[in-house]
């Protein structure tokens, strides 16, 4: 059994954390992530330039190719020193690179992958709909209707981030009622985000405040039948096996912010005096940084082990919820501790722990709460569906 790396990805994160180093510092981040009304652009231009996004993409749409386990190197790379903004890259990544290059058609691929590679093209994800995202199939009131050359989108979204900066959105509808199960009748669409009758209004949040999350109306929006990803009324059996790959990403972001939080709150501790001492003498916080040093170790491990079986083609359905689960509770619970260790410093927005500690308690809730997740885990034990 190797736990590690392999070789070439090794490479990778080195090259990776360099870049962060130098391109990234954690200084800038806090001032970027503070801006609530301006979205970052020049950090996604810093990508661009880096050609990080178009890992993931295939070299012959001018992408740099790369599997998952090369995504969750960057992922967790970026991730700690931008904390949540590490979404600013992996939105694109995961709602236009991957979907796109999944399930999109030979001219779509064609059409969007070298764009999004670039970094001149940007999607945001539009699923969540007001009525509920847990419940998403069930609560899901927008409707596409068919038309002549194309389909008429009506309904709202909410908590669709970036889409006030995004080219396009990947927005999902119920395209027939006439269904047996609610999961059936949905339809997928890449909808051009300027199109007339979309409406977008960011809305004020706890953490990753620069992104922008935001309402997304839909008005008698028409979208070509081109713009149809995938086969029409299909959209939940193109989606699910995508679903692993979203959960190794946020564990890979959550480990990230584990990294940074460890690393911040052992630069204090040597540094910090309290009764004549450094406060790295007394024990309480010695087992609080052990406690943070082990939540490290435990969730890259999961994220390994996931990963590297995504890679390689295997189920690893449950336990990439288990890795989900895990990796964003130890992340929230690492910055809490690592506020705890600061004090005063710790609850101060002049350094990261409370960035931290904001960013990571998103991914408790999204995109998909930790109280489903364990549903599902309880039920691959052979107990009844609790809903
Ligand atoms: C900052 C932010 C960014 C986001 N970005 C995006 C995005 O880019 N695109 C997008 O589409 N969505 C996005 N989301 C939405 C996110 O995926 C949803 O918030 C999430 O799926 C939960 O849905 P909800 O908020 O409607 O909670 P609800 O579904 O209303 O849930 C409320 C509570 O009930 C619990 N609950 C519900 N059903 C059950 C059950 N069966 N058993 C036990 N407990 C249950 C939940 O766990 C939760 O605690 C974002 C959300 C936030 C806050």
């Amino acid at each position: 059994m190797d736990f590690d790396l392999p070789e070439e990805h090794r490479a990778f994160k080195d090259m990776a954390d360099r870049w962060v180093e130098a391109e990234l510092p954690k200084e800038w981040a806090r001032k970027l992530e503070a801006d609530e009304h301006n979205y970052p652009h020049e950090l996604w231009e810093k990508f661009s330039e880096a050609g990080f996004h178009g890992i993931g993409i295939d070299e012959e749409y001018g992408g740099q190719g790369g599997d998952v386990l090369m995504q969750m190197v960057l992922a967790r790379s970026l991730a700690r020193s931008l904390g949540g903004l590490a979404w600013i890259w992996g939105i694109t990544s995961f709602a236009g690179s991957k979907s796109i290059g999944l399930y999109g058609s030979a001219e779509q691929k064609a059409k969007y992958l070298p764009k999004i590679a670039e970094g001149k093209l940007k999607a945001a994800i539009s699923f969540t709909e007001p009525g509920g995202g847990t419940d998403l199939l069930g609560s899901m009131a927008t409707t596409a209707e068919k038309v002549d050359g194309g389909w008429v989108i009506n309904g709202e979204k909410i908590w669709s981030s970036s889409a006030h900066v995004a080219d396009y959105l990947l927005c999902i509808a119920r395209s027939d009622k006439n269904v047996d199960k609610k999961h059936q009748g949905l339809s997928l669409f890449w909808v051009p985000a300027k199109s007339e009758g979309v409406a977008i209004t960011p809305l004020a949040k706890l953490g990753m405040r620069s992104m922008g999350s935001c309402t997304v109306r839909y008005d008698n929006v028409f979208v070509a039948d081109e713009n149809v990803l995938a086969e029409p009324h299909r959209a939940w059996y193109t989606l699910l096996p995508t679903l692993n790959n979203e959960r190794i990403m946020v564990g890979a972001f959550c480990l990230g912010v584990i990294d940074g939080v460890l690393e911040d709150a052992l630069d204090y501790m040597h540094q910090r005096k309290a009764f004549g001492k450094k406060i790295g003498q007394f024990q309480i916080l010695q087992h609080y940084i052990a406690d943070i040093a082990t939540m490290q170790q435990s969730t890259e491990l999961m994220l390994y082990f996931c990963a590297d079986k995504q890679a390689r083609g295997e189920n690893v359905g449950n336990q990439a919820n288990m890795l989900k689960l895990m990796a964003s509770e130890n992340a929230n619970q690492a910055a809490d501790l690592g506020i705890q260790i600061l004090g005063g410093m710790g609850y101060s927005a002049e350094t990261d722990m409370q960035r931290y500690w904001r960013d990571s308690r998103l991914w408790r809730i999204g995109p998909v709460t930790n109280e489903m997740v364990r549903n599902g885990i309880a039920e691959t034990l052979g107990l009844p569906r609790s809903f």
